[in-house]
């Protein structure tokens, strides 16, 4: 089943979108790409432990999460992360703070649109875990787990279950 009922430029029912990934008109040719969307997330770490962030928002409500968020267009994967840190958690970053650790695909289900985007991960070492939520319709609470105590299942999203799994988990 596709996300569209009708071509947006003529109305048809007649098109083809396989995969959800170019959606194609047989009437009027309409043609659009459902691309990947970009975006960040942030692991913070201080002594042994991660932060998490607990979703107040669906997709997921309820489950970890790390800070970060879509790319917006012209911005750099850097700036976009500070970005979403100042909104987030209200710390002011510099892009020299960041390290690149990887990227992983991820599935982002938001009011019945299937988005597909790619995670790019970047790891912060703070120097005390004093670090306080200012977007609380975002995020419910901060948490920060031993690596030792990270329990995958509490994670929601595949992509961050992936990396903190392989990268992170001790
Ligand atoms: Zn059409």
């Amino acid at each position: 089943m596709s996300f569209f009922k009708f071509c947006p430029s003529c109305a048809s029912t007649h098109f083809t979108f396989p995969d959800n990934r170019r959606f194609f008109c047989e009437d009027c040719g309409f043609t659009y790409y459902h691309n990947i969307a970009a975006a960040v997330a942030l692991v913070f770490t201080f002594e042994d432990k991660v932060l998490f962030t607990v979703r107040n928002v669906d997709p997921d409500k309820g489950k970890w999460d790390l800070p970060g968020g879509f790319i917006d267009p012209n911005e750099t994967a850097e700036e976009a992360a500070c970005r979403e840190i100042r909104e987030e958690l209200g710390l002011n970053l510099q892009p020299s703070d960041l390290k690149y650790v990887t990227t992983s695909p991820n599935n982002y289900l938001y009011k019945n649109v299937p988005y597909r985007t790619m995670d790019i991960f970047y790891e912060c070492a703070l120097p005390s875990n004093g670090i306080n939520v200012a977007a609380e319709d975002e995020i419910q609470e901060l948490i920060w787990v031993k690596r030792s105590e990270i329990d995958l299942e509490k994670i929601g999203f595949v992509s961050i279950r992936k990396v903190i799994g392989e990268k992170y988990l001790k």
